[in-house]
């Protein structure tokens, strides 16, 4: 019998992750466990409090869930509908039973979930975050990671030029530019991204207001660098719309309600044309080692969510001098988690 346990989890962050809207120094989040003879598979579902989902409504929506209709986690896509047709929204708390099941079914497989999928494990380089402060102080922080191939800063704000300078004294790394729909003129956003490109930016993701579409494929039809829409593109059914605004896509578990359908959109983006970035909210190792399973349909990874946290409970995916690393165990491929250890913590 496949049965369900969840907690409500605060993870704590070392540093103030303050973007273009908003600032928070934790991470409210479900953990969840699903367990089928005797066997574990372990969930997640971050919810930043600027998306709507709370632990509350995670342990509402959690509570409906009865899995006693099913005889066995292998029937995973009538499961998963089963799940995403309880309610609408809930994308963390859906993505959270997803982890689980797609982690307990690698398990009973002796599979990693990438080759269940049948992915080739990925070898990427993930960026590493520096969120909005002084220029100086996000140059110290750029310092301090030096060791990652590449950077994904956090931008607008009004002195996005002065920060971009103060860093580009101490570092030569490429830049992701994420500026979570700071930039509100699309000719000044236009010049602006001329000139990133020639400070070694890769890639610029949602630079507009989600809702400003017409602004949004103006600049596309324009951009120098390759635009990645994030905020404006949630579940696989946002696709076929974002591929005339964006060049390419940022998928996060917590948006597209887990593994199952963040590997359509995936696979529909690169049918599409359109590039692909793996990314993350502050999560645990298991969150962060189940979006690393679909590593080979990446082109950028940005998954560094668990580095900067002090109460991870999990161990799993490893990054050394920014390479991340699959660990090559059944499911997710956590090396460490005890579900009775877990204290859950209200935020
Ligand atoms: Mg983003």
């Amino acid at each position: 019998m496949l049965k369900l346990s969840f907690k409500p989890y605060d993870l704590r962050l070392n540093h103030v992750f303050r973007i273009s809207r908003g600032a928070r120094s934790n991470a409210p989040i479900i953990l969840t466990r699903l367990t089928y003879e005797g066997v574990e598979g372990f969930g997640e579902g971050s919810m930043p409090p600027l998306y709507g989902e709370t632990p509350a409504s995670a342990v509402q929506f959690l509570s409906k869930v009865d899995l006693s209709g099913f005889k066995t986690p292998f029937d995973a896509e009538e499961i998963l509908g089963y799940i995403d047709a309880l309610a609408p929204g809930n994308a963390a708390a859906k993505a959270s039973v997803d982890i689980a099941l797609h982690d307990l079914i690698g398990k009973l497989l002796h599979l990693p979930v990438h080759q269940y999928f049948g992915l080739p494990a990925a070898k990427h380089h993930t960026s590493m975050t520096v969120t909005i402060d002084s220029p100086e102080a996000m140059a110290k922080r750029a310092q301090e990671f030096a060791a990652f191939k590449y950077l994904k800063i956090k931008l607008g704000t009004a002195n996005d030029r002065q920060i971009i300078e103060a860093i580009r004294t101490v570092s030569s790394q490429p830049f992701f530019i994420d500026a979570n729909q700071g930039w509100n003129q699309k000719e000044d956003a236009l010049d602006f991204i001329h000139w990133l490109k020639e400070q070694n930016t890769v890639f610029i993701e949602q630079p507009m207001l989600k809702e400003d579409k017409d602004g949004q494929a103006w600049l596309a039809a324009r951009s120098p660098l390759p635009i990645i829409g994030d905020e404006g593109v949630q579940r696989l059914e946002s696709i076929k719309e974002a591929a005339n605004l964006y060049h390419g896509i940022n998928i996060k578990l917590v948006k597209s309600t887990g593994l199952r359908e963040g590997l359509k959109m995936a696979i529909t983006a690169k049918a599409l044309g359109m590039k692909v970035m793996l990314g993350c909210m502050s999560e645990t190792s298991c969150g962060i080692s189940a979006a690393a399973q679909l590593g080979a349909l990446a082109d950028w990874v940005d998954l560094d969510g668990n580095l900067d946290t002090s109460n991870d409970p999990y161990q799993g995916v490893t990054v050394n001098q920014g390479l991340l690393a699959l660990t090559g165990l059944p499911g997710i491929g956590l090396t460490h988690a005890d579900w009775d250890e877990i204290q859950s913590i209200a935020p």
